[in-house]
């Protein structure tokens, strides 16, 4: 007979805890009372009641467990840290669609300039593509693109109509 190893009362084949690679007979009342609880809880109770066989090998499965809990908070750690680097100097503004904070991406190549007008041009970088800088909410998603090029291009437009028309003018006369 499988002994429940929290009170030594029949084991139910079917209520097992497991834990990593472990694995812990329990009788129905023990499972429920155990199955909601943490690690170390669970160990302790093992080792107290004593009708597990091995415990030494839990205690090093114990620690083995809190080394892996403790790695993956120092990742979590990290993880924030990384994130935090990547935000810093990058906050912008506030999004116009849901107020989430804006953050400034890497500039990309991404808008191809045709005749003075931008079209986008994802699929092939070209020497005629301008840097564009995009603002991105980090709450929604909603991304803004910006660039001093329109303007440029624009302006010299302007300037080359007003050339044109005041030459277009001398011929006239
Ligand atoms: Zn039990
Ligand atoms: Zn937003």
């Amino acid at each position: 007979m499988a002994k429940c190893v929290f009170c030594g009362e029949k084991a139910d084949p079917v209520r097992k805890l497991r834990i990593g690679d472990t694995v812990f007979k329990a009788c129905p009342n023990c499972f429920d009372k155990y199955v909601e609880t943490d690690k170390k809880t669970i160990y302790e109770a093992v080792v107290s009641a004593g009708y597990y066989g091995d415990t030494y090998s839990l205690y090093e499965w114990l620690k083995e467990e809190e080394a892996k809990e403790k790695e993956k908070i120092e990742q979590i750690k990290e993880n924030v840290r990384s994130f935090e680097e990547w935000m810093s100097g990058r906050e912008c503004g506030v999004c116009p669609k849901c107020g989430g904070t804006m953050v400034k991406l890497d500039p990309i190549d991404l808008l191809y300039y045709v005749g003075g007008l931008p079209t986008i041009n994802i699929s092939s970088f070209n020497a005629d593509s301008v840097l564009m800088e995009m603002h991105a909410c980090a709450s929604c998603g909603y991304t803004e693109f910006y660039s001093t090029e329109v303007k440029k291009r624009f302006d010299a437009y302007l300037k080359n109509k007003e050339m044109l028309e005041e030459a277009l003018r001398e011929e006239e006369e």
